[in-house]
């Protein structure tokens, strides 16, 4: 006889970076952007009406999709709201993998995309990067239900180019091709121009990492309205209000400070670049980050060892304990200031 235990779902869910509340540390574990989120957010907040609070927000997002498509120079039909990138991929999957072959995906990527595999029990293939942690594009022509890979990718940083996304488009026209592009802010080309040439492709997006809103979980998708109205169809079977009203205020509310958030990415990949330098010159190795963090290893000292010693400094910065990366150290761009006392530290340690 079957237990109510025997009957439940057992998944291995993704391990989230933590979320310490310790005073003065200096946290460069889960890619958040150390600048505020702007001005305009600020005062967003502050016109907001809490008696708004009691009624049901747009199902859709529609005024903030709007912005949106005309940010990106799409029609609004071709943009999926959810609540976090997160939540907008696990619909993507629920939407866009339903064959009888397996996806593909990098072996080093963000680790999250097996989870949902597990959860929803679609067959997965991880290609392996090469040595130099680059994706080879040929591994991805063989018959697949659907190919995604972040570009840069995380938690290497390595950015490939428009060819290479149009290449694998190319060679994948009966399969959903979808880039995450978390981080194309910092430095990378979105592929946003190639949707008017492929159909079957989908980009995802995040205000968690460039618009600095990790706080109010909100992720965007972009794609041929085809496409993007089975995502609304999936998540209109699962929940019909996944962006609260204060987030749809807040988002509008930021992209309407393009300029100002475009502005704290530029700070961010010059402090990224100089640290880079300094990381070289103590002797670290790294494959060139377009991301908000760099990925490095040195030769000489143990990675494990190294974030323990960082954090008992005040410094938290990820490490993960998995085949080909656990000599590696994921560390966050901060500010300025914050990069400086991280190489402080490292020079002390070393
Ligand atoms: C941070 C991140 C996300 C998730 O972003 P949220 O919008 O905060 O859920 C998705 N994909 C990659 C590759 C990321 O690094």
């Amino acid at each position: 006889m079957m237990t109510w235990q025997d009957k439940l779902r057992q998944v291995d869910p993704y391990e989230a970076g933590e979320q310490p509340q310790i005073k003065d540390l200096i946290k460069l574990n889960t890619n958040e952007n150390p600048y505020d989120p702007g001005i305009k957010v600020k005062e967003a907040i502050q016109c907001f009406q809490s008696s708004e609070l009691a009624l049901y927000p747009n199902p859709d997002a529609d005024e903030l999709k709007h912005v949106i498509a005309k940010y990106h120079g799409l029609n609004d039909n071709q943009v999926f709201l959810g609540n976090g990138s997160d939540e907008v991929l696990a619909l993507t999957f629920l939407t866009c993998f339903n064959g009888q072959e397996p996806i593909l995906f990098p072996d080093i990527s963000y680790s999250f995309y097996p989870v949902y595999c597990h959860l929803y029990h679609i067959p997965f293939q991880k290609q392996p990067l090469n040595e130099l942690f680059e994706i080879v594009k040929e591994d991805y022509y063989q018959p697949n239900s659907g190919i995604i890979f972040p570009n840069p990718n995380a938690p290497t940083g390595c950015l490939v180019s428009l060819e290479f996304i149009e290449d694998i488009l190319k060679h994948n026209s009966n399969s959903v091709v979808v880039i995450d592009e978390a981080y194309i802010d910092f430095g990378g080309q979105s592929a946003v121009p190639l949707l008017k040439k492929y159909p079957q492709l989908l980009i995802i997006q995040t205000f968690s990492k460039f618009r600095s809103l990790a706080g109010i979980r909100l992720g965007v998708a972009l794609g041929n309205p085809e496409l993007i109205s089975k995502l609304y169809d999936v998540k209109n079977s699962f929940n019909s209000y996944p962006i609260d009203r204060l987030a749809q205020v807040i988002g509008k509310a930021s992209m309407e400070d393009s300029e100002y958030i475009q502005n704290n990415a530029q700070k961010i990949i010059k402090t990224r670049e100089w640290l880079k330098k300094e990381l070289k010159d103590l002797g670290f190795v790294m494959p060139d980050s377009y991301a908000n963090f760099v990925f490095v290893k040195h030769p000489e000292y143990d990675a494990e060892t190294l974030f323990h010693e960082l954090r008992a400094r005040g410094i938290l910065v990820r490490y993960f304990n998995k085949e080909r990366i656990n000599q590696y150290l994921r560390i966050t761009i901060g500010t300025q200031e914050q990069m400086q006392k991280l190489i402080e530290e490292i020079k002390f340690i070393l």
